[in-house]
């Protein structure tokens, strides 16, 4: 299985889907189904979230190892330092690395429910850029990911000190960011700008989220801080009613905010697909990437 840096070498758009593991047999069984259907599309990698504690823990990477298994792409298996010490956090990855897991996607997590800010765990790391650090240290050859905010962390002051942050990352030795979700391009071209002008020099892949359903994109991009556009969110308000025409005009977003992106020089997509084919299929017919 290729590890990240080995897939962005590749000259066509790198496609990669995003999943969570499901907590019911029935998710399961959806899961596998939406990704038989989006496995004809070859993706590069389907990368796994990541929930922190208890058995969440090891479900991720079971996850990754079942997926490579079965659809024989490589995949990212995503780790927090939410509720870990470094040693719990070495014991996941050694679980990745020896279940031919090559990639993490190495995030600091969120707060825990009730919360109200994130506080390293005793013995555990802080910031992202120390679990980029950790990987290095003991898995040289993992592909490592990590986010990018072209809006700007919810908790940054402000977006130069985010992308101060995002470079502690990159110079920890990250190969790739993967963008939050974003509705508005030039959002992503001027941090695109600011990004090259601070020396990043990895791949920055746009992360996409398709719309299917107003009421549930509202919720997702309060809870992580995207901006929604006044004008879209208007034509999904006046269609509040009749989820088709959500949908609908929420491919049509998606469709269009991609080709732009493609053609502007994104290396590649990352679907936040949300364990769900239909919207992923439609953007990806329309894009014709074969
Ligand atoms: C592609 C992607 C995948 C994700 N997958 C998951 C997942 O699977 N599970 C999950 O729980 N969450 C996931 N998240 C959400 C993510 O965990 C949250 O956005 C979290 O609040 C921040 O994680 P981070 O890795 O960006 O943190 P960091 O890069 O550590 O940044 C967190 C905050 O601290 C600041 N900061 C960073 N480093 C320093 C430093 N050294 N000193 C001072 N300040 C610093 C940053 O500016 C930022 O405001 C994902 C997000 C993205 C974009």
């Amino acid at each position: 299985m290729k590890t990240l840096p080995e897939i962005f070498q590749s000259n066509s758009p790198v496609i990669s889907i995003e999943v969570f593991p499901p907590k019911t047999e029935q998710g399961d069984r959806s899961l596998f189904n939406m990704l038989d259907r989006l496995a004809q599309y070859k993706p590069a990698f389907i990368s796994c979230t990541y929930g922190a504690g208890g058995s969440e823990r090891t479900r991720t990477v079971d996850l990754c190892q079942r997926i490579q298994q079965q659809f024989e792409i490589p995949t990212t298996a995503h780790l927090t330092c939410v509720g870990s010490s470094r040693a719990e956090i070495i014991d996941i990855l050694n679980s990745a690395n020896a279940a031919g897991v090559k990639n993490i996607m190495a995030l600091r997590g969120d707060a825990p429910e009730g919360a109200q800010t994130f506080e390293a765990t005793e013995g555990g790391l802080a910031f992202a850029n120390e679990l980029v650090q950790l990987i290095r240290e003991h898995f040289p050859e993992m592909g490592i990911g990590v986010a990018a905010y072209p809006e700007k962390h919810t908790e940054a002051p402000d977006l130069p000190t985010d992308l101060k942050n995002l470079k502690r990352k990159i110079d920890a030795g990250a190969d790739v960011a993967f963008t939050q979700l974003f509705f508005e391009n030039d959002n992503f071209y001027r941090f695109r700008e600011m990004y090259e002008q601070a020396g990043c020099h990895i791949p920055l892949v746009p992360g996409i989220m398709p719309i299917t359903e107003f009421a549930r994109i509202k919720r997702i991009t309060a809870l992580c801080g995207a901006i929604f556009p006044d004008e879209l969110a208007s034509r999904l308000e006046a269609v509040q009613d009749d989820k088709q025409a959500q949908m609908e005009i929420g491919v049509n977003h998606a469709i269009a905010q991609c080709q732009d992106l493609l053609n502007q020089g994104a290396p590649g997509i990352h679907f936040y697909a949300l364990n769900k084919s239909r919207a992923c299929q439609q953007i990806l017919d329309a894009l014709d990437l074969s």
